[in-house]
């Protein structure tokens, strides 16, 4: 515990899901956290429960009025920014030929211009003292998915980024990395439905034979954040329980 003693930290998506388990991980490490959504209830209570090392602030991630108020407010509250967590999306099902160009548009706006902006509204106080940047991805960032067109298309485009923003600004002592989680239990995949043990035994044949919980996220994100990690720039972290590894031979 203590990994992020004296660092402030701006989480995205943080209302719910792996951006509150982030928040809560970092705050036992230590850091000031602000939490940012457009789930004002939710991201309040969180924060609420997190106490004064925590603080929570409207943001949506497709605004770059709301990203330069959103800093500011990390300046106003805690003197700086140390950690920057691009981790807010949405996912958009539809196939190709029924895919509409708002529904791919929104989602290119949030997941990848979301994750511009907030690299360029932070950059300024992360300069101050370095920092590190986590960018989430996916594994739809690795590969296609089958209905996913607008959502695998952002999450590449969220690699591009973070490579080249790992090369402008290691000078700075920054630091920029992607996650690229394989199914993890939050809303985001399991919608509205309650989580059971049928719905967890779909995930029986990932290597590791489970889906994956916030918490190995939080894990990930917390060595990313921290000075454990400080030689990774640019780098991609895949986080699928070994989806990803190897096709079945028999
Ligand atoms: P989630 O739906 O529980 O959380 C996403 C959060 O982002 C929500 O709190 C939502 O309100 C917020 N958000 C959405 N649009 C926003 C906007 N315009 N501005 C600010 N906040 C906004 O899902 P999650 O699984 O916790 O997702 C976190 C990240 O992980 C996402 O980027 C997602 O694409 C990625 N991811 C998820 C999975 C998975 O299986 N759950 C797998 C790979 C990657």
């Amino acid at each position: 515990m203590g990994s992020l003693l004296d660092k402030v930290a701006l989480i995205t998506g943080a209302a719910r899901g792996q951006g509150e388990a982030i928040a809560r991980r970092f705050v036992a490490e230590g850091a000031r956290v602000v939490l940012a959504d457009i789930l004002d209830s939710e991201g309040e209570r969180v924060a609420e429960e997190l106490g004064p090392q925590a603080r929570y602030v409207r943001l949506d991630v497709t605004s770059p009025e709301q990203w330069s108020a959103a800093v500011a407010s990390t300046e106003e509250l805690f003197g700086q920014l140390d950690v920057l967590v691009n981790n807010a999306g949405i996912l958009t099902y539809a196939p190709l030929e029924t895919l509409k160009l708002e529904d791919y548009m929104r989602t290119i706006s949030v997941n990848q211009i979301g994750c511009l902006l907030g690299m360029q509204a932070a950059l300024p106080l992360l300069k101050r003292g370095g920092g590190s940047i986590v960018n989430s991805s996916s594994i739809a960032g690795l590969r296609g998915v089958t209905g996913l067109a607008a959502y695998s298309s952002s999450k590449w485009a969220v690699r591009g980024l973070t490579r080249t923003a790992a090369a402008e600004l290691g000078e700075h002592g920054i630091r920029v990395n992607s996650i690229h989680p394989g199914a993890i239990a939050t809303a985001m995949l399991m919608g509205k439905s309650p989580r059971t043990e049928e719905s967890d035994a779909r995930y029986a044949g990932v290597p590791l034979g489970r889906i994956g919980e916030v918490e190995d996220i939080a894990n990930l994100v917390t060595f990313l954040a921290s000075d454990a990690s400080s030689f990774c720039t640019g780098s991609e972290f895949t986080i699928d329980g070994g989806s990803l590894a190897a096709i079945r031979s028999h």
